[in-house]
């Protein structure tokens, strides 16, 4: 059956012209699905056979919440969704003065294998369909009431492993009859998938990229994130130039602060050099501990002194606020399992 709220407006319009129906029932019922109904039964103002049509044609999704756990810290909110096929995804929701963001999942685990993340633990399973991620923004609305105005792709997954889908669940996010999320309001992350950011970047969005860097040297990059050996630093930060060229965004870059490894002075003189001319922000991020992981974060003092040196050198670098540390809902700490506690 086909995945109908995988489906744009304009495909939904040719679909029921098909059928035979008036035009104004496919706009009825793209603005249902993008209000998260569960059923076509609760479209009210669809003829009761219609309705039984659509039902017989279409799957319509909808994730369950296996868990959903509260910082009691914070107010984040980390749910684990249950798929249709009984996969599991998490996705967080993060209160700020300026709104809330859901962060989502693009993936049911990751390829990726960067030795300090969870998600990737296990590898990839499969990759999300643009409704499924579109149900991650819907339900993290409804269930927590928390009108939802940012969204990061930065949860469980590879967004540019899987394209396609993650292109399409920005059409359809960016919808001005469904959620109407401006461009302006996603980021989008990636370790650094080069071909992806080429294709990202003709397609000249206004939303943000994020790169994860963590490590300004090959060496240190390819033994923490295995992607390294394939596009390393130079190709990536050409990309990076590229994809600035393009769209005149302006580059986000992560780096997790891993103690001992990335933080040091030298480590810090070396990233400066690798960004200069690139029009960059980085984002200081002391590494989250995962049990599988010994790698531990930077002091604070560490962290302070890595952001002076690049604040010398003209480079905006920010601390990021971790938030859900108490319920493993930080970056990196999301996972695809479903573990009874
Ligand atoms: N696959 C994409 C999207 C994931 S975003 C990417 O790699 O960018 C999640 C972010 O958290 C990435 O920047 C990732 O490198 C970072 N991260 C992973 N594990 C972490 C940890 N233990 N501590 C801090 N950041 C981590």
């Amino acid at each position: 059956m086909t995945d109908i709220k995988s489906m744009t407006r304009e495909e939904l319009g040719a679909a029921f012209a098909a059928m035979g129906q008036p035009r104004f029932r496919a706009g009825q019922v793209f603005a249902w699905l993008h209000r998260g109904v569960r059923s076509f039964d609760e479209m009210t103002n669809l003829p009761k056979a219609l309705r039984e049509q659509l039902a017989g044609q279409y799957e319509l999704t909808a994730p369950a919440v296996a868990r959903k756990q509260v910082s009691a810290k914070d107010g984040t909110i980390k749910y684990l969704w249950r798929l249709g096929d009984g996969h599991c995804v998490e996705s967080v929701l993060m209160r700020y003065h300026h709104g809330n963001t859901v962060c989502i999942s693009s993936e049911v685990g990751c390829a990726m294998g960067c030795a300090f993340c969870a998600s990737t633990k296990g590898g990839l399973v499969r990759r999300l369909r643009p409704s499924e991620m579109l149900d991650q923004v819907l339900f993290t609305g409804l269930d927590s009431g928390a009108p939802v105005s940012n969204i990061v792709l930065m949860g469980i997954g590879e967004p540019l492993d899987n394209y396609d889908n993650v292109r399409r669940f920005l059409a359809l996010v960016n919808d001005p009859e469904g959620m109407n999320i401006g461009m302006r309001h996603i980021s989008l992350s990636t370790c650094g998938l080069v071909p992806g950011i080429d294709r990202l970047a003709e397609e000249d969005l206004q939303l943000t990229l994020s790169v994860s860097l963590h490590a300004p040297d090959d060496a240190l990059r390819s033994s923490l994130m295995p992607v390294n050996r394939r596009y390393p630093i130079d190709e990536l930060l050409a990309a990076c130039k590229r994809y600035f060229e393009k769209t005149g965004r302006r580059i986000s870059f992560e780096y997790a602060m891993i103690d001992g490894r990335n933080d040091t002075p030298e480590m810090a003189q070396l990233l400066i050099r690798r960004l200069r001319g690139l029009p960059a922000h980085v984002n200081l991020i002391p590494l989250n501990r995962i049990e599988e992981s010994p790698l531990q974060p930077s002091t604070r003092q560490a962290v302070a002194a890595f952001q002076k040196a690049l604040d010398d050198a003209g480079i905006t670098a920010t601390v990021r606020r971790t938030l859900g540390s108490d319920i493993d809902a930080s970056c990196g700490q999301l996972r695809k399992k479903y573990e009874q506690t």
